[in-house]
């Protein structure tokens, strides 16, 4: 096994240093090994979009460390970071964050024209990847010209034109309809069993999370609890983590 992700010691304090302080992430130990697919879920507030920003380059721990295919991120130049990015990490939002000035080829393309990767290159990833997906006729349509499913499509190719080592997802499915989250998660699912691409998705539906291998609960800053899937079949995994939340809630009541 092959350990692709590491936070040693990990918090996150906001507003560090003044009277606004509030320690959002307390001292996480937590490993990711490559071609693993992690669930994070947890209440709102309780930091999974911290943790995640935290383990991928967006944001910096204010303490610890994390380690991103053995790099350590915080010793690593803007520069670098972003380059490092590029090459090893694929974002997929909630929103889709695609750029409404540029057209969907350039929003695809875009993690490759920041690499500075060659023209004829760049068309050939891109064209490849949007046949896959369906969108190959509408790549110089403009993002608000599509349909929402579309947006997604385009999303997706973005996150993987670069052939990342790593998906992060914050709520991928957070503004689809059912069918098109099931397709989302189908197209993550077998780039996860196919191709070995590790990923870590934040969702609050204990559906979505049953696509993975292992469920982590947040709780107040807190890895609370650890599910692994271990064979379990789909249907008996997400019942599973139905528990873990409702347990969990309970919990949260009673307090
Ligand atoms: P979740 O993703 O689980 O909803 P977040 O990671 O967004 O939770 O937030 C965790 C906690 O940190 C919340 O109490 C939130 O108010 C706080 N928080 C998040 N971002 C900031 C910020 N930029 N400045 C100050 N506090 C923040």
């Amino acid at each position: 096994m092959e350990t692709i992700l590491e936070t040693q010691h990990l918090r996150k304090i906001y507003n560090y240093r003044t009277e606004n302080a509030f320690e959002a992430l307390h001292d996480i130990n937590f490993k990711v090994e490559k071609g693993e697919f992690v669930a994070i879920m947890g209440p709102s507030g309780s930091g999974k979009s911290t943790f995640i920003n935290n383990i991928s380059t967006i944001d910096l721990p204010t303490f610890g460390k994390v380690f991103i295919k053995g790099k350590e991120v915080r010793s690593m130049s803007a520069n670098e970071t972003g380059h490092f990015r590029y090459e090893h990490l694929g974002f997929i939002f909630q929103d889709f964050n695609l750029l409404d000035t540029h057209t969907l080829f350039e929003n695809i393309a875009m993690p490759l024209s920041l690499a500075h990767v060659n023209k004829e290159e760049i068309m050939k990833r891109v064209n490849d990847l949007a046949d896959k997906m369906n969108i190959r006729g509408i790549l110089a349509k403009y993002p608000y010209e599509c349909s929402g499913g579309q947006r997604q499509r385009a999303a997706i190719c973005r996150a993987l034109v670069n052939q990342p080592d790593i998906i992060v997802a914050d709520e991928p499915t957070g503004n689809l309809d059912s069918a098109n989250s099931a397709e989302l998660m189908n197209i993550l699912d077998q780039m996860n069993r196919k191709d070995g691409v590790t990923i870590v998705m934040v969702t609050h539906d204990a559906l979505i999370a049953s696509y993975s291998s292992r469920l982590i609960y947040i709780r107040d800053g807190n890895i609370e609890k650890q599910l692994e899937r271990n064979g379990m079949d789909q249907d008996y995994y997400f019942q599973k983590i139905s528990e873990i939340n409702n347990e969990e809630r309970r919990e949260i009541i009673r307090k």
